[in-house]
């Protein structure tokens, strides 16, 4: 299947996916919390696999039977393994331009090194870079790289993309319990991704079943402290917990309010409270939504934060 959806997606609204790699699993890494399953064929070396053409027609045609009213926001490129690895990229990026709708990339941004990946990436409206590791031995252990890859080529080349690049910029950390989460790589890892300067900076965290089953999210109390660390850097962080909700803010119903907001960043409890005021309800609400264990509450510098929890899905 090359084109699914649209599927709603926190970041890009209603999402038409597009994925340009024949199966099977073809990817430069083999991430231990990789959802689809174990890369099957690691490689580095680009390679042809779908023809732009016969995407395009694939996409227009699954556009023309879509009701106007749920046309996609963006047509993303997010494959059966890594993007990048389609030799026609960029052709495929500039055809599916001329549907009229901006064309969003998902890459593990291992790739970069390539010349002609940073070009054909350079060609999407948004992109978004893969950014679990900031250094060698845990990118090592998340991602389990391809052995012709190094570290600091892969660092390097990430900068040099994101000081060029004119479209929007996103980055998306796994924080995965006791690797990438400990008190030592969370200020490393947000000094990278402050680097890279994203619009935004995803933090997400494994709630399907990772291909390791030994891998665990983080608990909420250090989510929480992920999440401060990069909000002190000046990095504008969201939460992608796995709740795809689209409105964020003030909706005027609590219960939603409570549960769209904690789902993109801890809220103070100074906050929920002049949130619960504005809408005139009690302390009951959070209660009830703490007794649901649909949020959580946990405590950093001496301040109470509500965050909403989250579970693994089978
Ligand atoms: S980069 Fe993506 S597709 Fe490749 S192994 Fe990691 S999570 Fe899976």
């Amino acid at each position: 299947m090359i084109c699914f959806g649209p599927v709603p997606s926190r970041r890009l609204g209603k999402s038409l996916g597009v994925n340009n790699i024949i199966a099977p699993k073809t990817c430069s890494y083999s991430c231990v919390y990789c959802q689809v399953g174990p890369t099957m064929k690691e490689s580095i070396k680009r390679d042809i696999h779908f023809k732009p053409d016969v995407i395009l027609d694939n996409v227009k045609h699954h556009i023309s039977l879509l009701n106007k009213n749920n046309y996609p926001d963006y047509i993303t490129l997010v494959s059966n393994g890594e993007p990048t690895l389609d030799i026609h990229l960029g052709e495929t990026i500039s055809l599916l331009k001329l549907t009229g709708f901006p064309v969003a990339v998902i890459t593990n941004a291992s790739l970069l090194t390539d010349d002609s990946v940073r070009e054909h990436l350079s060609l999407a409206d948004w992109v978004s870079l893969k950014i679990d590791a900031a250094n060698k031995d845990v990118w090592k252990t998340i991602n389990r790289p391809h052995k012709n890859l190094d570290f600091d080529r892969y660092i390097e080349s990430i900068l040099l993309f994101a000081h060029n690049f004119k479209g929007s910029l996103h980055t998306e950390s796994m924080i995965i319990q006791g690797i990438n989460d400990t008190d030592e790589h969370i200020p490393l890892l947000a000094g990278t991704v402050k680097k890279i300067n994203p619009n935004i900076a995803y933090l997400s965290v494994p709630v399907r079943p990772p291909c390791e089953t030994w891998v665990k999210p983080p608990d909420t109390k250090r989510l929480n402290i992920v999440w401060q660390t990069f909000t002190q850097n000046n990095i504008t962080t969201e939460l992608l917990t796995g709740f795809e909700g689209s409105d964020t803010g003030f909706t005027g119903n609590i219960y939603e309010d409570i549960l769209n907001i904690t789902a993109v960043h801890p809220l103070r409890e100074d906050s929920m409270r002049s949130l619960l005021e504005k809408d005139n309800a009690e302390f009951q609400v959070v209660e009830s939504l703490l007794k649901q264990k649909l949020i959580k509450s946990t405590t950093y510098k001496g301040k109470k934060y509500f965050i909403r929890e989250y579970h693994i899905k089978s």
